[in-house]
């Protein structure tokens, strides 16, 4: 079969994503071109306009809609028998602030466009094919990244989900608390119980989803296409350190129970442990660079100048690719909090906001791929995906796989980000191949 991608089509529909961006239009022309600095945030009027654009492009396509109780949208393209499973492809449009144009979007109107090329191309699939945009995958919002994709999965549960809060208005602890996920969704008008968004076993024969690599791997050895074979598991947890605040004159040193220098310190101990971590790791013939560890967020109160920070907030994420390994880091963690918590005389708690277990890709979709890869003269290579991704979740209830292309210098979650229009193509192009191959 020869699969011609509407390469303009799909590269003017990016752009147009692109300028549905809630970041100030930017003067900096060190950016090079073509890219735009992206904000996208869930429920927001940016993100509410994105999919109703996204929802008329698969209407017109002649493609079904469908919208689940927490907005999760699926474009679907009928198969010759509904009866069987179908198949999935799919990403997420949400984007963090100040972010670049491809990250979620190339998987999301890469798999449009791949129904469209099959079907203008007169393919007819057996198995229905379904294109799936994922509500907020990323964490800016709620608080927690694939919100939609673990809804699905059946790893989070409606009431849990429902009762996380809009992080928006946040800007410092102790600020009024946001509204509710079903208040902010239900605003947005999403329905319904969020028990009714979980999948049933059978409902995807099999998903894979097209992302950019958001890593250098690829460009850095020169290959077109990266399939991924597993998914490093994710954590992340919050800290708040409570200490004594006060004038940051008249408390004097020796009466110091300063919370920002506990944090400082416990800052330093993570990276410290990742690193040692990885140190073992390679003394044991490992690659050594499998545990990343990184504190992202820090939030003082009150925040002068001239006073004794009382009551800090971080965030950590912590992934590997061996959940023990990654326990172990944890383990380590706990101890020198408790001997910072005596030091120091602050209290510090720690809350889960998600510990995950890692995913392994289906061997029926990976050789898929790489009969598409070889079908397309396409270079290619196994890989690990570091970043987490939808399909993480989606693994919870279908055999998954996931296809990279490269990105420039590695770089993603920054304007900068860039794939080249024809490794976009490509890209879609092996997708829409993976996709006629499973949908039969
Ligand atoms: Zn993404």
């Amino acid at each position: 079969m020869n699969i011609s991608i509407n390469a303009e089509r799909l590269l003017a529909e990016l752009y147009t994503l692109s300028r549905m961006t809630d970041c100030p239009a930017t003067e900096d022309t060190s950016l090079p071109e073509p890219t735009q600095a992206v904000t996208r945030i869930v429920f927001t009027s940016r993100d509410m306009e994105a999919r109703a654009w996204l929802k008329k492009l698969a209407t017109k396509a002649g493609f079904q809609v469908r919208e689940d109780a927490v907005g999760n949208t699926f474009l679907r393209w009928e198969g010759s028998d509904p009866s069987l499973g179908a198949v999935g492809t799919g990403s997420h449009t949400d984007a963090i602030p100040h972010a670049g144009m491809y990250d979620g979007t190339v998987g999301v109107l890469g798999g449009l466009e791949a129904m469209r090329s099959l079907k203008e191309a007169g393919f007819q699939p057996k198995r229905a094919i379904e294109t799936l945009m994922f509500t907020s995958e990323e964490p800016t919002r709620f608080g927690i990244g694939c919100l939609g994709s673990r809804l699905l999965g059946g790893v989070l549960d409606a009431a849990t989900a429902d009762a996380l809060r809009d992080r928006l208005a946040e800007t410092e602890p102790g600020a009024p608390e946001g509204l509710t996920l079903a208040q902010v969704r239900q605003q947005a008008g999403f329905e319904g119980s969020l028990s009714t968004v979980k999948l049933p076993q059978q409902y995807y024969d099999a998903w894979v989803e097209l992302h950019i690599e958001q890593g250098p791997l690829l460009e850095r050895e020169g290959i077109e296409l990266g399939i991924v074979t597993n998914i490093a598991a994710p954590a992340s947890y919050r800290y708040t350190l409570e200490g004594f605040g006060g004038h940051a004159g008249a408390l004097l040193m020796p009466d110091r129970r300063d919370a920002l220098c506990a944090a400082a310190e416990l800052i330093l101990a993570v990276e410290r442990f990742a690193l040692e971590a990885n140190a073992l790791a390679k003394a044991q013939g490992h690659s050594g660079v499998d545990t990343v560890a990184t504190v992202g967020t820090v939030a003082v109160h009150p925040g002068a100048v001239n006073s004794v920070p009382s009551h800090v907030q971080i965030m950590l994420d912590i992934r590997d690719t061996d959940v023990a390994r990654r326990n172990n880091v944890m383990e380590k963690l706990h101890a020198e909090i408790a001997a910072i918590e005596s030091r120091r005389a602050v209290t510090i708690t720690e809350e889960t906001i998600n510990a995950d277990q890692p995913s392994h890709s289906d061997p029926r979709i990976l050789a898929a791929l790489e009969e598409a890869c070889r079908a397309e003269a396409a270079s290619y290579r196994t890989m690990v995906s570091r970043a987490y991704h939808d399909s993480n979740f989606m693994a919870c209830v279908a055999p998954i796989a996931m296809l990279f292309i490269p990105c420039r210098n590695g770089v993603s979650h920054r304007p900068d980000e860039y794939s080249t229009p024809e490794q976009i193509v490509l890209g879609t192009r092996v997708l829409a191949r993976t996709l006629a191959t499973l949908a039969g």
